[in-house]
């Protein structure tokens, strides 16, 4: 991988990013294989995206060497280049090449490897104190789908801080997709991911984008328990919802020095005592019905599940061909996707348009064309 042209196009889109969303989000390193990228790069990739306001997360298939990930975490001198380093790895037993299990029979075969994943953030952090956030994803067809609840229980306390399921996308091509099982469908999956916690994950309380393209459920385990930060069904946790969405939710934490954070939190709750008091009588629901001693005894671990249903290519298409002339399509399929891509919540930046592009439009009709680019840039020689 071109590690020059990573860092200068990263650049770019961040520059974009910042003008068009605004001065804090987080953002994704996505492409190809990020470790591919030498490790001076990938850092300072990342380095580019947080001075432009941005919390990277570096998504992977985590089969990359604990040298790698302490080149990228510690400078030239040894010396620690990031406090927290935040990564997603990627395992699913449709992923193929992985060292040392080539052809995963099941997903409990891929476990050792996520234990091993997870293992080389903790030793990074106990010899030179990088902490770490990391994200575990998956992608979900008929071949893997019914072993989504053995996944969550047998890895939901293994130290990643979040679950991300993906049903897969009619996206590519064509052949790929003949013949396949409709039935992945969200419902199916999210059901599945609740077998596996063993409680019902509310996901309607607080919605990124759509709710047919994401699910989100926050949370934390006590002991081997799962508990959902909010219930959907229940009013009183709605109104703390809304008070920390009018007053909290607009207080940026990343990058902010702590005692300003707390300071800004100390003036909100000074001008608005009712929110203080809607989180005290969270804080004592939640206490009560989790038991003391179980908090005291188990402590708290926070992990979020997630959902993301990309559409596929062939609805995508024409929905947005027609958005970009200023259409409204009336088919049921169309409105849906043009409903979609409209309140879309992963978009690329692309800043020879200067356009943001939802992620399902960079797979479905972007990148198509781009690979027919590649194609003649990058001959690929048959051996
Ligand atoms: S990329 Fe955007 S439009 Fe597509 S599924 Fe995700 S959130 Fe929805």
């Amino acid at each position: 991988m071109d590690g020059r042209h990573t860092r200068e196009s990263v650049l770019d889109q961040m520059r974009l990013l910042r003008t068009l969303r605004g001065p804090r989000a987080h953002a994704q390193l996505i492409g190809g294989e990020v470790t591919l990228l030498p490790a001076q790069d990938h850092a300072a990739t990342l380095q580019t995206m947080r001075e432009h306001g941005r919390e990277p997360m570096s998504m992977s298939h985590g089969d990359f060497d604990y040298d790698y990930l302490e080149a990228v975490a510690l400078g030239p001198d040894g010396r620690r280049r990031f406090d927290r380093l935040s990564f997603a790895g990627h395992f699913d037993m449709m992923m193929f090449g992985r060292r040392g299990i080539a052809r995963p029979r099941d997903e409990a075969a891929l476990n050792p490897y996520r234990t091993e994943f997870v293992a080389r953030f903790a030793r990074l952090r106990r010899e030179h104190g990088v902490r770490s956030f990391l994200a575990h994803n998956m992608t979900v067809t008929a071949a893997n789908v019914g072993q989504i609840a053995g996944v969550v229980h047998d890895c939901g306390l293994m130290g990643f801080g979040l679950f991300s399921f993906q049903p897969a996308a009619q996206v590519g091509d064509e052949r790929r997709w003949r013949g396949a099982d409709t039935a992945v469908t969200s419902d199916r999956v999210w059901a599945e991911i609740e077998r596996g916690v063993g409680t019902r994950l509310p996901y309607r309380a607080l919605q990124h984008g759509d709710e047919r393209c994401n699910r989100t459920t926050y949370g934390f385990y006590v002991g081997s328990d799962y508990y959902p930060i909010l219930d959907d069904t229940k009013a009183a946790d709605l109104e703390v919802r809304d008070a920390f969405q009018r007053h909290v939710a607009g207080i940026v934490v990343g990058a902010t020095p702590q005692p300003i954070v707390a300071i800004k939190v100390v003036r909100v709750l000074a001008r608005h005592p009712r929110v203080l008091l809607a989180f005290a009588q969270w804080t004592a629901r939640t206490v009560t019905s989790v038991g003391p001693f179980n908090l005291l005894r188990h402590g708290v671990r926070s992990v979020t599940f997630v959902m993301h249903s990309f559409m596929d290519a062939s609805v995508v298409k024409p929905a947005w061909e027609a958005m970009q002339r200023g259409e409204t399509l009336t088919d049921p399929a169309m409105v849906e996707a043009q409903e979609r891509l409209a309140a879309c919540s992963y978009a690329m930046a692309h800043p020879e348009t200067g356009a943001l592009v939802p992620a399902c439009v960079q797979h479905s009709v972007l990148d198509p064309l781009a690979n027919i680019e590649l194609r003649k840039q990058l001959p690929l020689t048959v051996l």
